[in-house]
């Protein structure tokens, strides 16, 4: 029986027996490693792919599990290589398989027959995936010595030239950084002073005129002030025409009789005292007339 639990006997000499399991003369995997000293382990091994069975003829499914014997046959560079040997549960016949890491796949190596199902891409209609090296044409020197020509006038012709380019431009970017950011921040604090006078004359205007603050003023350039001059132009001659018209109503006025206008001035305001009143009356006569006058004079 395996050492498995922590009772340690009363004749149990770890200097002579070491551990539990030497001291029962058991190794650690137990029955598994009955046949250790043949390089053999015991192991559950479930078949990879569908096989016939070289004995019984039977057709054996894939995942069906054996306890197989495990043995290390060799190595491909530093993975090793593994053989399974399982006796078959139909005739008790035995077949071996191994590992093929150059392929990474399992290969029936005797006892069996491996169904032949792998699945070919070519076959289907697609690419192949894994003969890559298979299908490479013939090595032609003059088609090589070609490549390697173009290859070459590429470079000097195309590629060398380009590099110098980037590299000289680099080395102009590159040179002196002090010089360049001195010069970059120059301008910045240039533009930051022009921003901060035009900000400063903004509100004053402001403040002078009390806009308010969040109103946004228009820079004082040519366009703008061509376009003020326009407008300004424009508001002066609908003022001038307005005044024209007024001035025609006024003669107009001044036409009817003044008689009427203060027969007209009496019957509005009789209450009024009558003195007044007549001297009110010829004053605005007066005036009319004056006005009326004046503008055909002007004519
Ligand atoms: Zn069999």
């Amino acid at each position: 029986m395996q050492g498995s639990n922590k009772y340690y006997p009363p004749d149990f000499d770890p200097e002579k027996h070491g551990s539990l399991n030497s001291y029962r003369g058991k190794h650690a995997l137990g029955d598994r490693a009955r046949k250790i000293d043949q390089g053999i382990l015991i192991t559950r091994f479930e078949l990879p792919f569908n096989i016939w069975c070289g004995h019984c003829e039977a057709h054996i499914g894939m995942g069906v599990r054996y306890n197989a014997e495990k043995k290390k046959i060799g190595s491909y560079y530093s993975t090793p290589i593994f053989s399974f040997r399982c006796k078959c549960h139909l005739c008790s016949g035995w077949f071996e398989i191994q590992t093929d890491p150059k392929n990474t796949r399992y290969v029936v190596v005797s006892g069996a027959r491996q169904k032949d199902e792998e699945w070919d891409p070519e076959e289907n209609g697609g690419f192949a995936v894994h003969d890559t090296e298979k299908n490479e044409a013939p090595v032609d020197p003059l088609a090589t010595l070609e490549k390697t020509t173009d290859a070459q006038n590429h470079l000097t012709k195309v590629q060398a030239p380009r590099l110098e380019q980037l590299q000289a431009l680099s080395e102009q970017y590159t040179l002196d950084p002090y010089e360049l950011s001195r010069k970059v921040r120059k301008r910045f604090r240039e533009e930051k002073k022009v921003e901060k006078g035009l900000q400063e004359l903004d509100d004053s205007l402001k403040g002078k005129y009390g806009l308010p603050e969040e109103l946004k003023l228009i820079r004082d350039d040519e366009g703008s002030k061509k376009e003020a001059k326009e407008e300004w132009e424009k508001g002066r001659r609908i003022l001038r025409e307005q005044s024209a018209k007024r001035r025609r109503i006024g003669v107009e006025i001044g036409s009817i009789p003044s008689s009427v206008a203060s027969t007209s001035r009496h019957a509005s305001k009789t209450n009024s005292k009558a003195s007044g009143s007549t001297a009110l009356a010829s004053l605005r006569t007066r005036i009319l007339e004056n006005t009326a006058r004046h503008a055909s004079h002007k004519r």
